[in-house]
């Protein structure tokens, strides 16, 4: 089977681009190393207590990511945790300054967020699927597991962090592919053609 759509990485930034391409009625597969969602917006149970071991708390500096926090709030997702920190000064500590940016965390663990994109967009994820290796022939990408198992995909967006993917990337035949390494550094690397569809909230990198 030859899918439309792979991305590579269910953190926050793999399931919003799977949320985006399933809005837009396009077919989607999301290949994750792991057996959790969300990436590094982790959390393990300790003591039968959630505890983040990646994010902690985020932001919505965007209307489309505010609105997409407020749906979450309303399904008791996350909730508004402070608006800034004190900060110890001069033997004192100081108040947070007024910044209007509410700070939101998960009651279940930060995980919650990758399960909830997951849920609400009915995504198809093959987790325990570490890719190993891609590579590109006739602008078609073959992804191969740890496991064995390959996966062939017209057009693939990679969101693992970018260094993790600019090596899987590098063996793969970039000019056939319209592919450029140009920044390994890049938070998220589209490959193929661009994909048409309806403006979907796009959730950005959480930033503290
Ligand atoms: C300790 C720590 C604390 C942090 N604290 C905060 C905070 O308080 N607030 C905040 O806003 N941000 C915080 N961050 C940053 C935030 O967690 C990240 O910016 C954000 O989660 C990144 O999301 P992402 O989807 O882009 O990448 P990731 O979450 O890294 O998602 C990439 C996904 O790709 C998968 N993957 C990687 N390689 C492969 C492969 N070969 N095959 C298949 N799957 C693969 C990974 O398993 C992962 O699920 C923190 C990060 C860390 C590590």
């Amino acid at each position: 089977m030859v899918h439309d759509n792979i991305v590579l990485g269910a953190g926050i930034s793999g399931l919003t681009a799977a949320a985006t391409l399933r809005h837009g009625g396009h077919e989607v597969l999301v290949l994750e190393k792991s057996r959790g969602l969300g990436g590094r917006a982790a959390a393990r149970r300790w003591a039968d207590l959630p505890v983040d071991h990646g994010a902690q708390f985020f932001t919505a500096r965007s209307d489309p990511f505010r609105a997409q926090v407020a749906a979450w709030k309303e399904l008791g997702v996350c909730h508004e945790w402070c608006r800034g920190f004190h900060r110890y000064q001069d033997a004192s500590l100081v108040p947070p300054e007024a910044d209007h940016h509410p700070r939101y965390a998960c009651r279940k663990g930060m995980s919650a967020l990758g399960s909830a994109l997951a849920e609400a967009n009915g995504m198809t994820i093959e987790r325990q699927s570490k890719v190993t290796n891609v590579s590109c022939q006739s602008r078609l990408w073959t992804l191969t597991c740890e496991d064995g198992k390959s996966f062939r995909t017209r057009r693939l967006i990679v969101t693992t962090p970018p260094p993790q993917g600019a090596d899987l990337l590098a063996e793969a035949a970039p000019g056939g592919c319209g592919f450029s390494a140009r920044d390994r550094h890049g938070a998220l690397l589209g490959l193929g053609r661009t994909v048409p569809g309806p403006q979907h909230p796009v959730a950005r990198h959480p930033v503290p």
